[in-house]
């Protein structure tokens, strides 16, 4: 059991942030009452402290990574007129549609020849011809090339897709894809589960109660997920407390989530950015910082919390990790799919940039496996600068 937080209330302005950090120290669980608050205070470095000292709890000053790699073998969506956030999709024969065949994706894939990538993450659209055979033969094949590598792959939007054009139940779906060499899951196509929220932004998206229920199938079946939620778009406060309450709920439930990944809405190149007459501006650093520190303080079953650098820059990935955060997204090679609404961040991250963020922010780098045991912490030292004494 980790320790309790220990807080430096001296830091925190805010009496509510204050009252909730009394609790926090006496190892009380919050509610949404208590989120709400936190949202709602203007102490963002109130909040930081107490999120920070729910972080330390539980793992000091360690900062882990993960080397891996995005394959994203399908842009071709069923969905691609009603979720209005996403710049991704494209229909079967409009310009930029694709689909990888196996010799395609085995050649993304040959950048793990190096022996550095430790994990493929695998998503794409909901394409009516990559059914349950594609990724299964996909498996397949990266296990026989890359017996070393970690399969993440499929969210619980595209096993639902793959179980409707099969005709099978989800955990029958599941089950073969395990078979085929699927290790763990990843926590896209979460969006924000209320359904209102939904309605709007992609109204013919698996409702939240069925994603949960398929990372619940997930779990039974010994596959470890992670969750997402989008956050910075149409939804409210009240949304995102309900969204992460479903989470802790199934997390406490089957305790088969290894971690929390917010992420960012970016309003550039989707329908619903020009809607709402947001071009260019994405989430605010305040938004960003506050969505991760409530998340690990209501989130208290789980362990670990991510934030996605390619979504809101490696220079608050870096501040954030003095506010909850405890897990960066690793040395990603050729992200697409946030570069498609709009990412003005780098594709890829060297194995030295993220030794610098990290070290630059006075924590400790851990290079960590998919289930987020630690591999290596022994990194050559930061070169010193010529002339420091
Ligand atoms: S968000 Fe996912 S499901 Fe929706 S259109 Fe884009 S690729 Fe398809």
């Amino acid at each position: 059991m980790p320790a309790a937080p220990q807080v430096s209330f001296d830091r925190i302005h805010d009496p509510v942030l204050r009252r909730i950090g009394e609790r926090i120290a006496a190892g009380e669980r919050l509610d949404r009452a208590d989120g709400l608050a936190l949202y709602r205070s203007g102490d963002l470095t109130g909040l930081g402290v107490l999120a920070d000292a729910a972080n330390r709890a539980k793992h000091g000053d360690v900062v882990t990574f993960a080397s891996n790699q995005h394959i994203n073998p399908t842009n071709i969506c069923v969905l691609r007129k009603t979720c209005v956030f996403c710049g991704y999709a494209r229909l079967p024969k409009e310009d930029g549609a694709y689909r990888y065949t196996l010799d395609q994706v085995l050649g993304e894939a040959a950048h793990a020849a190096d022996g550095m990538t430790r994990e493929f993450h695998i998503v794409g659209g909901l394409d009516m011809k990559a059914g349950l055979a594609y990724y299964t033969e996909m498996f397949r094949a990266l296990k026989a090339n890359f017996p070393h590598v970690h399969i993440k792959a499929l969210t619980a939007v595209e096993i639902a897709h793959i179980a409707r054009i099969e005709k099978m139940p989800w955990r029958d779906v599941l089950i073969a894809l395990k078979d085929a060499g699927l290790d763990t899951m990843p926590g896209g196509g979460a969006e924000t589960f209320s359904a209102a929220v939904r309605e709007r932004i992609s109204d013919k998206k698996l409702a939240g109660a069925e994603y949960i229920g398929v990372h619940r199938t997930a779990h039974e079946l010994g596959i470890r997920t992670n969750c997402t939620m989008l956050y910075g778009h149409v939804e409210t406060l009240d949304d995102r407390l309900e969204h992460l309450q479903m989470l802790r709920d199934l997390q406490d439930e089957t305790g088969g989530f290894l971690a929390y990944i917010p992420l960012a809405y970016h309003p550039d190149d989707n329908e619903l950015g020009r809607e709402l007459g947001r071009q260019g501006t994405a989430t605010t650093g305040w938004d960003d910082l506050r969505q991760l520190a409530v998340g690990r303080l209501f989130l208290d079953n789980f362990q670990h919390v991510k934030s996605h650098w390619i979504m809101v820059t490696p220079s608050l990935s870096q501040v954030a990790l003095h506010y909850g955060v405890n897990d960066l997204e690793g040395t990603v090679v050729r992200e697409k799919i946030y570069h498609a609404v709009g990412a003005h961040t780098p594709q890829a991250m060297s194995l030295d940039a993220i030794l610098g963020l990290i070290r630059g922010a006075g924590k400790v780098p851990a290079e960590r496996d998919s289930f987020y045991r630690i591999l290596r912490r022994d990194f050559a030292p930061e070169p010193v600068p010529a002339g420091a004494a």
